[in-house]
């Protein structure tokens, strides 16, 4: 069989107030054929390698298109996306017929003319492809899922893990699934399931853990192929924007619907239980000065993961005016300050502006004296699932006792080598402060149990019941009502 393999990857922030373009794409590794003979480290590159090695295994030829992840931030230019989703079309187009399309997807890609891009490329290839060839998709479960989505693809499966290191498994799965559609084994039926609700839903504690590792054994129930959680992406402005549930069966759309409903409404009855609640920075850091063991608390607000800017210094400038040393904190995406410390060099302290640049969820700039300690003109540090991630030109400095982390490729930390790639000891430091919401714990967690999520300002602000869409369908979504779908009478 021949297989298609392709992907446009990003998370739009709709409320992130730049957009994305060509830099974002091609900051981060971007691929045209060869990412899974390339040897990036990109996940892009890594996932790409898998469906290769899984092709040759079964004997199947392998064409690869476009492969690029952007770093969440405002919708995509509507040129560059309708250029890379054009040469894909192309590719697919004159390089085939195929039997299987394999995409890497987000899922919650929005360009500044359409909310669905996903949707979008998937009915394209469709139309070309006509009904027989099997198109799946892995996506991030930070997805929108749309009807259009739904419709055109054969299977979609989004990772069941927050933070997300189970892409590589998922995709497994992904191409098991679309190999025996292809060869008639089985006939995938797809049916979606809105549970009218806009949260944050971190599988690391309850009750999401085990509700997690319930859709595991829901997948081993007779005739039950796939079912997928797509959280949502609550700061993606879409009419399709909520927590929704697929569920795929062979060929039994009834059993598809009840199962999507079951889990939905299982997800539904907790929602109280899985609204965050964060403390704020006062009690954090109070939190942290009293726990015997190194604490590493995370800087929600500001992650460039979700389209913030990743340079809002208040947590940082809270700490200072404490007085806290034995401190690590970053990364601050501020490439005019790394600059200036790359210019003056190791070993010099400078007068310097860090942070507040981007934009108004940036805050205020601190004005600072630092020593530069070390610089890395390409640095990079772990990712998920063993994938490496970009930083950019990235320099430590210490500030006072607080070493710091300032980057040229924004991004936020994922694992201890962005600071101890650098030279920082962290097994000295009482606090470690990440920019990240959530996907940090998997390289943090086994550092220190005391782990504390930060209600800081910024961006991503988890006050889901105000945030301002415009073009959400539904509005009367939890928690801004208490019981949308009326079970609780
Ligand atoms: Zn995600």
């Amino acid at each position: 069989m021949r297989i298609f393999v392709a992907g446009i990857i990003t998370e739009t922030n709709t409320f992130a107030p730049w957009p994305t373009g060509r830099r974002g794409f091609e900051e981060h590794g971007f691929f045209r054929g060869d990412a899974g003979t390339s040897a990036s480290g990109a996940e892009t590159a890594l996932i790409a390698r898998l469906w290769r090695e899984l092709a040759a295994r079964d004997g199947h030829e392998v064409v690869e298109s476009i492969l690029a992840f952007a770093q969440p931030s405002g919708p995509t230019i509507q040129a560059v996306y309708e250029a890379y989703r054009d040469e894909i079309l192309a590719d697919f187009q004159s390089k085939g017929p195929f039997d299987i399309v394999l995409l890497f997807l987000h899922g919650a890609m929005v360009s500044t003319e359409c909310d669905d891009c996903e949707g979008d490329l998937i009915a394209r290839l469709r139309a070309i492809a006509g009904p027989k060839t099997a198109i799946g998709a892995v996506l991030d479960l930070h997805c929108h899922l749309t009807g259009a989505m739904l419709q055109n693809a054969t299977a979609l499966i989004t990772v069941k893990e927050y933070p997300h290191i189970d892409f590589p498994e998922r995709s497994r799965e992904l191409y098991d699934l679309c190999r025996r559609a292809a060869k008639g084994e089985i006939k995938p039926v797809s049916m979606l399931f809105d549970c009218r609700m806009i949260g944050f839903y971190p599988t690391t504690s309850e009750p999401m853990r085990g509700l997690t590792d319930w859709l595991f054994e829901v997948e081993k129930r007779e005739r039950v192929l796939s079912v997928s959680f797509g959280h949502g992406f609550p700061w993606g402005d879409t009419p399709d924007t909520g927590s929704r549930v697929i569920a795929i069966t062979d060929n039994d759309p009834a059993l598809a619907r009840a199962v999507a409903e079951e889990i939905g409404l299982k997800i539904y009855a907790v929602r109280e239980t899985l609204l965050p609640r964060y403390r704020n920075i006062e009690k954090a850091l109070l939190a942290a000065r009293e726990s015997n063991a190194m604490a590493v608390l995370a800087d929600t607000a500001d992650n460039a993961g979700g389209g913030a800017p990743s340079d809002n210094v208040s947590l940082l400038d809270a700490m200072l005016q404490q007085g806290t040393r034995d401190a690590a904190f970053g990364a601050i995406w501020d490439p005019i300050a790394a600059e200036t410390c790359a210019e003056a060099g190791v070993g010099t302290k400078l007068r310097l502006r860090l942070g507040g640049k981007a934009g108004a969820a940036s805050g205020t700039p601190l004005d600072v004296v630092a020593t530069v300690k070390a610089v890395k003109p390409k640095f990079d540090q772990g990712g998920l699932s063993g994938s490496r991630v970009a930083m950019g030109l990235t320099v430590w400095v210490d500030i006072e006792g607080i070493d710091v982390v300032i980057n040229s490729t924004r991004t936020q930390v994922f694992c201890p080598d962005a600071f101890t790639g650098l030279g920082i000891d962290l097994s000295t430091k009482r606090i470690v402060v990440v920019k990240s919401s959530q996907h940090y714990q998997a390289g943090f967690g086994p550092l220190t149990e005391t782990i504390i999520p930060v209600a800081t300002p910024g961006a991503i602000q988890m006050n889901f019941a105000e945030i301002d869409y415009k073009k959400k369908r539904d509005l009367d979504y939890f928690p801004r009502v208490a019981d949308p779908l009326g079970k609780d009478k």
